[in-house]
């Protein structure tokens, strides 16, 4: 099969004839059918992050099921799924705490000791997030599947893997945004985007964009904003403080920097909360204002929506099929496997909230 390799930081990925092995007992091989361009997959490629190489990312996926091991009962082949890198073991302490997004069990994760799933050249493959969906198939976990119904575009289920569910979850469920409350986002790519929609679904009553993009703050607009700021003309901080009258009650970083991280933190009103859903460098410290702890400001992490995401998902396919989450107009281009370098200049130049690869 095909898939992009990366080889390393800065070096553009390669579409290569990789070898695929064949499920254990609760593998399940997925035929890719839509990946979207994520900015976590960014991270690695800037050197952000790190990893072990050749690898192959991706992992905001849908497809649909080919070959199932032994123990497989949960799919089937032909079932339509969505693939999340929340991989959980359902019976650890976070697991059974209802926080499957924080299992950390081995056993339901790709680790340097476990056999190759890939080789190319004679060399094992690593596989990003438990997933590694720029490829034209994926030897999973099953419990990094959900099923979905045959009717929902392979596009926009790929979105809910990662983006939307980080997004519209953080908002949701890790911030929990109360209806009648103010709201502000800092960041309107793909995870923004559904920040807003969350917090618009949440029955907020002011929605407050922020980006230094015209283009993704007109989209932020079209999806639920009720108020945009451009922070390249005005200080952010001061305008949503102004805008809300004395700051939000919720704020959420979605971009991933040390000064939009700490801006959010600024732009709370005494007692509100800022949740921090982006990616922030490796080795990257936040700077507080001490003494504002007593005004009793809250901030949080947030990992990948607070996901149980068997749940979640179907839910927010029913919103989107209710018109309530509207995904159709967070794709932005659509290409083909060997235009994953190109998505990413496109996603570093703030041209997209998402490009998704499709596979058919
Ligand atoms: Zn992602
Ligand atoms: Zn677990």
């Amino acid at each position: 099969m095909k898939a992009a390799i990366f080889h390393g930081a800065h070096e553009p990925l390669t579409v290569e004839d990789v070898e695929i092995d064949k499920p254990m007992a609760h593998e399940v091989i997925v035929k890719t059918m839509a990946s979207g361009v994520c900015h976590s997959d960014l991270h690695f490629v800037d050197g952000l992050y790190n990893m072990a190489t050749p690898a192959i990312l991706g992992h905001e996926v849908s497809g649909i099921v080919e070959e199932v091991g032994s123990q497989v009962s949960y799919v089937q082949p032909g079932d339509h799924v969505i693939g999340c890198l929340s991989v959980f073991c359902g019976h650890c302490e976070r697991c059974l705490a209802g926080e499957p997004f924080l299992c950390r069990s081995p056993e339901v994760r790709r680790g340097p000791a476990d056999p190759p799933k890939y080789t190319w050249n004679g060399s094992r493959v690593g596989q990003f997030a438990n997933l590694g969906s720029y490829a034209e198939k994926m030897l999973v976990h099953e419990n990094t599947l959900v099923k979905i119904g045959n009717d929902v575009p392979f596009e926009v289920a790929a979105l809910i893997g990662c983006g939307v569910t980080t997004g519209v979850g953080a908002a949701m469920n890790t911030a929990e945004v109360k209806p009648g409350s103010t709201v502000a986002v800092f960041g309107a790519g793909g995870v923004g985007l559904a920040a807003i929609q969350g917090a618009r679904i949440a029955g907020a009553r002011q929605i407050i964009a922020v980006d230094v993009s015209e283009s993704k703050l007109a989209t932020a607009k079209e999806l639920g904003a009720t108020h945009i700021i451009d922070a390249s003309d005005r200080d952010p901080v001061q305008a949503i403080r102004d805008m809300t009258g004395g700051g939000a009650d919720y704020t959420f970083e979605c971009i991933g920097l040390k000064k939009t991280a700490e801006q959010c933190f600024e732009a709370i009103r005494d007692g509100g909360l800022a949740t921090i859903v982006g990616m922030i460098p490796v080795g990257t410290k936040i700077e507080l204002d001490g003494p504002t702890f007593l005004r009793a400001k809250k901030i949080q992490g947030c990992s990948m929506g607070s996901n149980r995401f068997r749940t979640h998902m179907p839910q927010y396919i029913d919103l989107y099929q209710q018109g309530r989450l509207k995904l159709d107009e967070m794709v932005t281009r659509t290409g083909r496997l060997g235009d994953v370098n190109e998505a990413f200049r496109a996603m570093k130049a703030g041209e997209v909230a998402r490009t998704v690869l499709k596979f058919d």
